[in-house]
């Protein structure tokens, strides 16, 4: 059974620049498909480098009309933008099932997680951060207090098309910077489909815009231009470094989300049920495609092949299919390149010994899928162990002890998130000191939620999303020494 037959929603082929949709000057653009079908879905225009630098002026045009907008004020236009986007929850979910593949209630609950940052970020009590110092002659001579930094860019993955651009441009928006998002190319139509609700609450012309096109002549104009003032960027650790340096000349304020590749521990006397409950939604989640997700299982030896059992059962119950599908619980891959990576990495853990258990290959013919996997007795050698496995494959290493096992660890070079499932207070501590993480789970499989900070450190990036974090990195601070 469908959920839609067939009805396409509207979607939105221009870029959204200063308030005006937009096509590019020569007419250029670039395909969208549904990963799902490999069918083309539309195409968004291919902006030429005038375009972005006009944007770029437009947005810092904005910023100072925006910045002097009262705080409660700016906070009411979010709260209004929140209120459409939970009004329209379900058409948005619909285009990012289509552009994304992810089933359609993990659609839906993207976009309510997504809309659960402009409610959060709305909040004008979180700008409540300025100071009068006690350690002047008078009372009030030293005062501490915050701007917003100006104009902002954001970089964006395909991963969550809707969240990780809210929880890029509510802060932003809240603290008084004005926006330049540039969304993934592979998923362009969630961005734009938010920026028109946006338009239509009443956020004003160049305060929030949607730049499509080339990834690398709009990622030269953001990081090149002294009027950008920081960039936010989440993706993958190889370009956060290129975007980094390429940042260096104009020392813009950073925050960078990148690579995971997640520890999900298991020790000899956690709770199985919960354990495997905790894999299924750390791995599967989104096909194994978030930065978050369980990457490699390490899991004691005296536990090892009760889990394995039990984790393989579960798995063998997930369902794939196209995402209008009620019945599916996991999509396809996003593209050729991810299917094609998933599959080196599933050839090479065999050879280092290890033994499929289920899955381990293609499922049809069009679209990119590849069956829900897991793989036992994997060397910690494997790719799959040391890299980044973005699909929905779960190699099982077995350990003997804890503190060899933490040692090893250390030495990885991303610094994301971790899980560990024991029922032991003492392990507890031990983990969540010595994992150098940005977020730890204990006993727990989902991490994330508007009210924390999100983020990593080492490879994995800086700066941290959500919380009160999050508006920080959008703040400069002030010093006032103020004599009578
Ligand atoms: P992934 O491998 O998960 O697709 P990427 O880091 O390649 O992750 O992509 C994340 C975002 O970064 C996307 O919006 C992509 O278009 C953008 N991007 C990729 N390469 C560059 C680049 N050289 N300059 C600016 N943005 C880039």
């Amino acid at each position: 059974m469908q959920m839609f037959h067939n009805e396409i929603p509207q979607l939105r082929q221009q870029a959204y620049v200063n308030g005006e949709w937009v096509d590019a000057f020569d007419k250029s653009t670039q395909s969208v498909f549904n990963p799902a079908t490999g069918e083309r879905l539309g195409a968004v225009p291919q902006l030429g480098v005038q375009q972005i630098d006009d944007c770029i002026e437009a947005a810092e045009a904005a910023f100072y009309h925006w910045r002097e907008v009262p705080v409660r004020e700016r906070c009411a236009l979010l709260t209004a933008w929140f209120n459409s986007i939970k009004a329209e929850r379900k058409r948005l979910a619909r285009i990012l099932t289509l552009e994304q593949g992810k089933p359609y209630a993990e659609a839906l609950g993207e976009i309510d997680y997504a809309a659960s940052y402009i409610q959060w970020f709305a909040q004008p009590a979180l700008l409540d951060i300025g100071a009068a110092l006690p350690y002047g002659q008078q009372p009030l001579d030293m005062l501490v207090t915050s701007e917003p930094v100006g104009v902002c860019a954001a970089i964006t993955p395909w991963n969550f098309p809707a969240a990780m651009i809210t929880r890029k441009v509510a802060p932003a928006l809240a603290a008084g910077c004005t926006k330049i998002v540039k969304p993934a190319p592979d998923t362009p139509f969630t961005a734009l489909a938010l920026a028109e609700l946006a338009a239509q609450v009443g956020i004003p012309a160049g305060v929030l815009n949607v730049v499509t096109g080339d990834a690398q002549v709009i990622g030269e104009r953001l990081t090149q231009s002294s009027r950008v003032r920081k960039l936010s960027f989440t993706g993958s650790t190889a370009v956060g470094r290129s975007l980094m340096a390429a940042c260096a000349p104009t020392l813009k304020r950073l925050s960078l989300e990148l690579g995971g590749n997640a520890p999900f521990i298991v020790c000899a006397d956690a709770d199985l049920d919960a354990a495997v409950d905790g894999a299924i939604a750390a791995k599967f989640r989104n096909a194994g495609q978030t930065c978050v997700c369980a990457n490699a299982f390490y899991v004691a030896d005296s536990v090892y092949d009760d889990f394995a059992q039990r984790l393989t059962d579960r798995v063998q119950q997930l369902q794939l299919g196209t995402g209008d599908q009620p019945e599916v619980t996991v999509g396809p891959l996003i593209n050729r390149a991810a299917l094609h990576k998933v599959e080196q990495m599933v050839t090479d853990a065999i050879q280092h010994g290890g033994e499929i258990r289920c899955g381990g290959k293609r499922w049809r013919d069009h679209g990119n899928w590849y069956l829900p996997t897991v793989i036992t007795e994997v060397d910690a050698s494997a790719r799959c162990v040391q890299e980044e496995i973005f699909g929905p494959v779960a190699p099982l290493v077995r350990f003997i002890d804890s503190s060899t096992l933490l040692q090893q660890l250390r030495v990885q070079h991303a610094g994301l998130a971790a899980y560990v499932f024991t029922q032991n207070l003492e392990q507890i501590q031990r983990f969540v000191r010595q994992l150098e993480v940005g977020m730890v789970g204990i006993n727990s499989g989902l991490i994330s939620d508007a009210a924390v900070p999100f983020g990593g450190i080492k490879a994995s990036g800086m700066g941290r999303e959500g919380g009160r974090q999050g508006i920080e990195e959008y703040l400069e601070t002030k010093y006032i020494k103020l004599n009578n």
